[in-house]
């Protein structure tokens, strides 16, 4: 869902269809609020994708609108993905862009998991 303004949800976008079982991931993680797997093109030695199941274009939309639960149970999906990759101790980067500015490529809310290796500084 679009709350944020235009343009509105696709079905069509390639993590809905990721979501549908019509494209292959390489699946890390899978539980009622998300589902997580690896970037297909990495920028770093552990880079995963997760995403809510819900039908959320970006952040925005996501915090806006989703129920308290569904909110909950992506976070805690999150920080178990970490754990389970091993980045706990080392530490990693979750981050999110949130729409055309930020270069969002793919309008279904995601985060991206970054680890694996001493991370550079952030800069805009
Ligand atoms: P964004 O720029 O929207 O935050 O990031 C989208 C991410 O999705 C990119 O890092 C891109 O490599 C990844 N991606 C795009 N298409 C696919 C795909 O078909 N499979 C997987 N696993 N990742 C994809």
């Amino acid at each position: 869902m679009s709350i944020s303004g235009k343009p509105p949800y696709d079905p069509e976008n390639i993590f809905a269809r990721i979501l549908r079982g019509e494209i292959p991931c390489k699946r890390v993680h899978e539980d009622g609020h998300a589902l997580a797997f690896h970037d297909i093109a990495p920028q770093a030695p552990v880079h995963v994708l997760v995403i809510p199941k819900g039908e959320w274009c970006s952040a925005a939309d996501f915090h806006a609108g989703a129920e308290a639960e569904e909110v909950a149970g992506f976070w805690r999906a999150v920080a178990l993905v970490a754990r389970q990759l091993g980045l706990e101790e080392t530490g990693y980067r979750v981050l999110s862009n949130m729409g055309p500015d930020a270069g969002q490529e793919v309008g279904h809310f995601h985060v991206h998991i970054f680890g694996g290796r001493r991370l550079g500084r952030m800069v805009p």
